[in-house]
């Protein structure tokens, strides 16, 4: 498989380059050449373990050799803590798909354990150091830190939004005291945060002298990952019910989980419906329900990993909206960055694959206390959000999968609010409490952000690290 860019400026490139160029150099996004039809293949797919399912799937958007593929399969899968991976729960008319049982407790170790060994894989080949630089609205620093930390030749840096992570996952990224880790608190938003990253690899220069890499859902490689739990999850279901068609409902931050989604329903997995659910950050929402994409501001919810405005991967879809035009992408894009609207001018809804929704802090803690009281499960509250739009568009056709994304033991605070108290424990959590911790705080500013990553970047090449 090659890869080209939304915007069109780049030459194809190979799977192992796109994992290592993160952002296109021409300022796009990353997306295959082409979206591989496997209908004729689902029979043969039905059966198969989460493992082998994943290496089907790699085997089409890698030119890796099959062996390499299962040894990264197999290294990035064995710190779950659930043999099945991503198993499926029933609870009354939902199906709950746990995306939960990695290392840090997100659904984003589920790509973030793979992205590691890829970059580690790519180094062993080529030699060299990388540094891998992210932003966070919360679960993506620590899934990332621990998809890296140990591994040769990586280092990282997590920018965060200072104050606005919750104590937990604040403490899980800060708590990691390994040389190679450098947490960074950031005096903004997360959208402060993503738009110091996009310039800092806009900056092709730094990027090639500082070898930067990324983990944020930009990375071709993180969907490619989480392609693998819709089929598997939609397989689960489709056994359980007979059904021949399922719905998802997502709880979206920056788009990529429900991209995952767009694209297996565009491999030919039998998808109804994508029902895509913000909290009050619903710039997605209303763009799929008006067609305006239109800049807000970013409001504190229960779901922080969701108080999103800018969705980085929304790009990926508009191209295939526009009939993959990267003329039509670019100008569209650009006066997004001027003006902070697109408008397709359409009354209707965008897309019927898709239905969105949000849902509010009390919608949130309602669905949190009623599924506490009807099946005895606590949500965390993204996963509360997705439940909530799950609701309004059940079918008894089509089966509904909703995502759960993370384990409420990491927001206590909700579900203190939501039940009284802080009934969800883990002991990967608990383990934290006292814990020392470290980070450097910076201002919401791309010089100074460059400068201290390129004196740390130079300090360790000159100490030959
Ligand atoms: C990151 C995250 C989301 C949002 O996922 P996107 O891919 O950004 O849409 C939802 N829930 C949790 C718990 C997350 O960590």
């Amino acid at each position: 498989m090659r890869y080209i860019s939304t915007r069109g400026g780049i030459e194809p490139v190979g799977f192992l380059d796109t994992v290592t160029m993160g952002l296109a150099d021409d300022g796009g996004l990353i997306l295959p050449e082409c979206v591989p039809d496997v209908s004729g293949k689902l029979d043969a797919w039905r059966d198969l373990s989460y493992q082998a399912l994943a290496v089907e799937v790699f085997k089409i958007y890698t030119d890796l050799p099959v062996k390499d593929i299962d040894d990264l399969v197999r290294q990035s899968y064995c710190a779950f803590r659930n043999s099945e991976i991503a198993p499926v729960r029933e609870c009354g008319k939902i199906h709950l798909l746990e995306l939960f049982h990695g290392p840090t407790l997100a659904f984003k170790d589920v790509a973030l354990q793979l992205l590691g060994n890829i970059f580690e894989y790519r180094l062993s080949m080529t030699g060299g150091q990388m540094n891998i630089v992210a932003a966070t609205s919360g679960d993506t620093g620590s899934a990332a830190i621990h998809g890296v930390r140990g591994k040769k030749g990586l280092s990282i840096f997590i920018m965060f939004p200072d104050g606005r992570v919750s104590d937990i996952q604040e403490k899980q990224m800060t708590s990691v005291f390994d040389e190679s880790v450098h947490n960074l608190a950031v005096k903004g938003t997360f959208d402060d945060c993503q738009a110091i990253l996009k310039a800092i690899f806009g900056n092709l220069e730094m990027k090639r002298s500082c070898s930067l890499g990324s983990v944020n859902s930009i990375n071709w490689a993180r969907l490619m990952a989480q392609i693998v739990y819709y089929f598997y999850s939609a397989f689960r279901v489709m056994e359980r019910t007979g059904a021949e068609k399922v719905r998802f409902s997502v709880p979206t931050g920056n788009f990529g989980d429900i991209f995952a989604g767009y694209l297996a329903a565009k491999m030919g997995l039998p998808v109804g419906r994508l029902i895509l659910a913000t909290n009050e950050n619903d710039i997605l929402s209303r763009f799929f329900n008006t067609g305006v994409y239109r800049r807000g501001e970013v409001h504190p919810t229960l779901s922080p990993s969701m108080d999103i405005q800018v969705a980085s991967n929304f790009e990926r879809y508009l191209y295939y909206l526009v009939g993959e035009n990267p003329v039509c992408v670019r100008n569209m894009m650009e006066s997004f960055a001027q003006n902070g609207v697109i408008d397709l001018n359409k009354e209707e809804p965008v897309d019927p694959l898709f239905s969105a929704g949000s849902g509010s802090v009390a919608d949130t803690l309602r669905v949190m206390r009623e599924w506490h009281g009807a099946y005895d499960v606590i949500l965390d509250p993204h996963s509360a959000v997705g439940v909530h739009c799950a609701m309004k568009h059940l079918s008894d056709r089509e089966p509904m999968i909703c995502l759960a994304t993370a384990h409420p033991a990491k927001f206590p605070g909700a579900v203190e609010q939501a039940l009284g108290s802080p009934l969800a424990t883990h002991p990967v959590i608990d383990k934290l409490k006292d814990l020392p911790t470290r980070s450097t705080t910076l201002p919401a500013d791309v010089e100074a952000v460059s400068e201290h990553i390129k004196t740390i970047v130079e300090a360790d090449s000159a100490a030959g690290k």
